[in-house]
Order: C-alpha cells, then structure tokens, then sequence
C-alpha cells in the first residue's frame, strides 16, 4: 500500500488527481478500523494531516468554513455558541479519544446514515466545498451530497476542503437515541434549526432512511402555521413530530427496528422543537 503524505493542499489535490483510488486520511477512525477489520485495502492512502490548513476554521459574512480537518474537541470548543447544532452534536461523537481526532469532513466523507455532524449541517443550510485539481472548486449543498448508504456526490478526484455553515440566526438543538449515553452509534437521531429571521425551521434526520434528510413537508408545515410570537400549540407539535415521523424510511437492524425508529424520530423532533422554541420565545422576552 502506497502512503501519501502531501504538506500543501495544492498537493493533496495533486496527489488525489494522480491517484483517484488514493483513500483520503484526515483523523483516521473510520479509516484505521476499516483497514484493521480487513473492511478495505486500499491501493494507496493519502495522509492529509500535514495539510495545516484543512485544520482552520474561519467566519465571513456570518457564514463560518471550518476546514475538513477541524476535529469535534474543537468545534466544541470553540464555535458551541456560533454553530450551537453542530457543537451539540459534536459532544454525542464516541468518546474524549474519538474527538479529538475525528473531523466533520471524515463524517462527511464516510456519508454513513448515522453520522452525528449530518442532521445539524442539513438543519442549518450548510454547503460541502469540495475540490479537484482539474475543475477547481465545487459548492455541494449537504442535502445533495447524500447520495445513499455511504455514497456521496464527492468524485474520486475530488477532496473535501471545508464545511460552510450559516452562523445561528436562532436557537439550534440535537438529539440522539442509543443503546447507552456514549460511545454509540445512532439508533436515529435528530435536529432542528430555528431561523425566525426567515420565519423558517429547518430539520435533519439521521439513521432513519439510507441517507441523513431533511423533513421538507414538516418544514413547509410549520412554515405555514407558526406564530412565532405564541407558545407551541400542541397538536401543531404533534402533527410535526408525525410529519418528521413519515419522512424517515428506517430499515430493521441490530441497533432498532424501523417501528421503533420511526416512532423515536417523531419523539425527538417534537422534544427538540419544544426545546428550540422555549430558548425563542426566552430570547424574545429578554
Ligand atoms: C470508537 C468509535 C466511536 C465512534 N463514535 C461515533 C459517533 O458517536 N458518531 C459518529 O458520527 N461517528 C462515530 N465514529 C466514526 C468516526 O469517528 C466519525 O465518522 C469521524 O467523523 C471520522 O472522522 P475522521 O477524521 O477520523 O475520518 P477518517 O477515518 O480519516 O475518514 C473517514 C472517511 O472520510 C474520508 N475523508 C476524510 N477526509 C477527507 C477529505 N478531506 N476529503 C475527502 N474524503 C475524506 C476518508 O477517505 C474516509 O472514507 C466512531 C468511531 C470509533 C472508532
């Protein structure tokens, strides 16, 4: 197995276009278990850890790019109160080891249904950058880049360079449901992104459909009938969580039936929104 080790991502793009079956490496816990379990065996890897830049995050116009490399520790630790969805969800992610090597970009780039950082980027708006050497840089947003059971838009000779995400206009809240409190994949999980400036509320479901997905007949439902000055009404409450419910097509596995996950996915939107709306309706008391 070749090792690539690029310093520049000028390099890395060269390396990726030279050798499209080249298998990116950024914190390598998907990777290094699917090559210890015999998963896979990749003619080359292509080491991006010396790619410095991959591992910045920076803010333009209220929208923050955080590089494929920027690990969870530091997306909690630094941007819980601009990106409150992804921070939330960054803390669920494996255990204190797993964070502080495992990025958003290598849960992009394994685009499992189950990945924790998916339903907060598609609650938010968030856009993948990806780049080629050859056709330079292409804006994915999240909800066209899943494409199915770990498949995504990424071409093999493109990378992954950066996360765009809008700056919370509102509050944001992640749940998740696992056979324990940590270290577990997603039986299903759930997100929601208030935009009261668009009068909107955006949705993700994770672990619940071949792909991570928004909610949109639940999103154009609550866009219709929500008084963003009055308390939750219930049954509105209730026919979102139902929406949401309907949106997710869940398979039977190890980790739930589809019962089960449909059923929860209802719970966890109806939980996250009450959550969500009593911060709104705190702020606008304030
Ligand atoms: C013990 C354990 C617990 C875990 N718990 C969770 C959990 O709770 N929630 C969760 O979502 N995940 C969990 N994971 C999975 C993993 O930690 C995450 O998916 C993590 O985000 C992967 O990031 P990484 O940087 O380590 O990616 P890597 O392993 O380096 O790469 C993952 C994939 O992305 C590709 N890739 C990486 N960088 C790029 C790039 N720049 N461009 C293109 N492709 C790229 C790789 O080729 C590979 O296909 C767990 C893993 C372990 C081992």
């Amino acid at each position: 197995m070749d090792f690539l080790r690029p310093t520049t991502w000028e390099e890395a793009l060269a390396a990726k276009a030279d050798r499209p079956d080249a298998l990116p490496l950024q914190g390598g816990t998907d990777v290094m278990v699917e090559i210890n379990f015999g998963v896979r065996r990749p003619p080359a890897l292509l080491d991006l850890t010396r790619v410095a830049e991959l591992r910045a995050w920076s803010v333009t116009g209220g929208v923050y790019r955080v590089g494929a490399g920027v690990p969870y520790a530091t997306v909690i630790e630094e941007l819980g109160g601009a990106l409150p969805g992804l921070a939330q969800a960054s803390r669920t992610v494996g255990s204190p080891q797993i964070r502080n090597r495992g990025t958003v970009g290598g849960n992009l780039g394994a685009a499992s249904p189950a990945g924790d950082s998916h339903p907060p980027l598609l609650a938010a708006g968030a856009v993948v950058e990806v780049e080629s050497r050859e056709r330079g840089v292409r804006l994915i947003p999240a909800e066209e880049f899943y494409l199915g059971v770990k498949r995504s838009a990424l071409l093999p000779d493109e990378l992954i360079r950066a996360v765009r995400v809008p700056g919370a206009a509102g509050p944001q809240y992640f749940s998740k449901v696992g056979t324990r409190n940590a270290m577990v994949i997603a039986v299903c999980s759930f997100a929601v992104a208030l935009h009261p400036r668009e009068g909107r509320v955006g949705t993700g479901i994770g672990s619940a459909a071949p792909t991570p997905l928004r909610a949109p007949e639940a999103e154009e439902f609550l866009r219709a009938e929500l008084d963003w000055a009055a308390p939750l009404d219930p049954a509105l409450l209730r026919r979102f969580g139902e929406l949401c419910a309907a949106a997710a097509t869940p398979i039977d596995d190890v980790r739930g039936t589809a019962a089960y996950r449909r059923h929860a996915v209802g719970v966890l939107a109806r939980r996250t929104l009450t959550w969500a709306w009593d911060d709104h309706l705190g702020r606008r008391a304030a």
